[in-house]
């Protein structure tokens, strides 16, 4: 009798004292499994719609102008705005009740991805085959790449400024393009016996676009000629014209749905589009919160965030000092807005994989269906490059994340000195802001398809709206 009432005294003793990791699915009632679900729905819609940087910024755009957004950089009035620069990276903006000098509720995602960019001189033919130049845009495993259904979307700019927007490969009529492999029989030497790393290699990531010629046999590089006559009938546009082009060569297909109990969101660009996605559904959902919310959708966050669109740029402070001075307020002001702001950078985190448990250190790593990440710090070796959030910051994070019910879990990235990465996190925090890496776990991240749960998507949702809408 003692013993059993000591071992009920020690579970509850666990219970108080252990931390459990939740799966979201075991915390869910039928009505929020069915809000998971409806949820990933319109999630999978937008990463159809938003395949690039670009269309990212146009989708976000629409979406922001049929929710009554005002547009900030002409000037128009309103509570919620949003700001486009260059089309390529986007904000959205709804005024608080409490004054800007009290602070900032940011979440910041990044709407680039990895893929292959075209050379400025990309036709050319070889062996009566047409193939287009390449040169990969981040981190890429670029085996992953050859042999597979490929889409070109992007845009050439005349010389007189007109523009032609493209997207070939995702409609099913549409044709798709690919980068060739190597058949086993004749890979031994150059791909078999080699590292990985030099098996494939970059310059060999030439996508084919075409095999009719025109003309007749003495017709110089009539295959070529083939494809830019098609090019002029087709756009109006010539070689030269793609030397003012941003094409860029991605996977071709919308996302789907993973498993036969459709548990699962497979997709190219879901880092980051996990996070831009619900940053963006937070925020145009928002009324009337106690701080300004600002959602920021950066641009070359894979390729260390330089350039005039990137996190690194100076967009954030010009935006607070736009809204200072709409207020009427000096925009000196700017910096102490800046360091009294809540930031979370939204970004994924590598799932554990169990085929490879070797480079994950168990107890810390992401888990899918555990729900959104808060990772403390990214980085490597000795947290070197990386934001390390302050424990008081986590606290209070923990705190509204459990007081709204968003299924959270802590998750580094890999063994110690196993590899590592960064995010945008640590070029914000330069301007005082506290600021936390947080979005889902991801399996086969950078990979042309993507794995995410929808239970973790939909808690990243849950846990931007919530950290938007918290008082204090
Ligand atoms: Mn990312
Ligand atoms: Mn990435």
């Amino acid at each position: 009798m003692a013993d059993a009432v000591d071992k009920e005294q020690w579970e509850q003793l666990r219970e108080k004292l252990t931390v459990t990791p939740r799966l979201v699915w075991d915390q869910v009632d039928e009505a929020e499994r069915a809000e998971i679900m409806a949820y990933a729905e319109r999630y999978k819609r937008f990463l159809n719609r938003a395949k690039t940087e670009r269309e990212a910024v146009a989708e976000i755009e629409a979406q922001a102008r049929a929710a009554g957004f005002a547009d900030l950089a002409r000037g128009e009035p309103g509570e919620r705005c949003f700001y486009n620069y260059k089309g390529k990276t986007i904000a959205l903006m709804v005024r608080g009740r409490r004054p800007l000098t009290e602070g900032l509720r940011l979440v910041a995602a990044h709407i680039d991805a990895p893929r292959l960019d075209l050379k400025q001189y990309p036709l050319y033919e070889d062996t009566d085959l047409v193939f287009l130049k390449t040169h990969y845009y981040g981190g890429i495993k670029k085996y992953q790449w050859l042999a597979r259904p490929l889409a070109l979307h992007g845009v050439v700019l005349r010389a007189d400024g007109t523009r032609v927007e493209l997207s070939i490969g995702e409609d099913p009529e549409d044709p798709v393009f690919t980068v060739l492999d190597l058949l086993p029989h004749l890979a031994r030497k150059v791909q078999m016996d080699k590292k990985v790393s030099e098996a494939f290699e970059g310059e060999k990531l030439n996508v084919l676009v075409g095999s009719l010629p025109l003309g007749d046999k003495d017709t110089k590089e009539r295959f070529k000629l083939a494809l830019l006559k098609y090019l002029q009938d087709t756009y109006g546009i010539t070689e030269e014209d793609l030397v003012s082009a941003e094409l860029e060569v991605v996977p071709a297909g919308p996302a789907r749905d993973v498993g036969w109990d459709r548990s699962l969101v497979a997709a190219y660009g879901q880092d980051d589009r996990s996070c831009a996605y619900p940053a963006l559904e937070a925020i145009l959902t928002l009324t009337a919160p106690e701080h300004t919310c600002m959602a920021l959708f950066y641009d070359k966050e894979e390729v260390g965030s330089d350039g005039n669109t990137s996190a690194k740029s100076c967009l954030l402070e010009e935006l607070v000092e736009q809204l200072l001075e709409r207020e009427g307020l000096s925009p000196l002001l700017r910096r102490r807005v800046l360091m009294a702001s809540r930031a979370i950078s939204a970004d994924v985190n590598g799932a554990l994989d169990p085929d490879y448990p070797e480079v994950h250190e168990k107890r810390n790593a992401a888990k899918l269906g555990y729900g959104v990440c808060l990772t403390k710090y990214t980085g490597h070796g000795g947290k070197y490059m990386a934001n390390d959030a302050h424990a008081e910051y986590l606290a209070w994070l923990r705190r509204i994340f459990n007081e709204a019910g968003v299924i959270w879990q802590a998750a580094h990235l890999g063994k110690v000195d196993e590899g590592g990465g960064g995010t945008i996190a640590k070029y914000l925090a330069v301007h005082g802001l506290e600021i936390i890496d947080s979005g889902p776990p991801v399996l086969s991240m950078h990979s042309p398809f993507e794995v995410a749960s929808k239970a973790d998507l939909y808690m990243t949702y849950k846990a931007f709206r919530t950290f938007f809408q918290a008082p204090v």
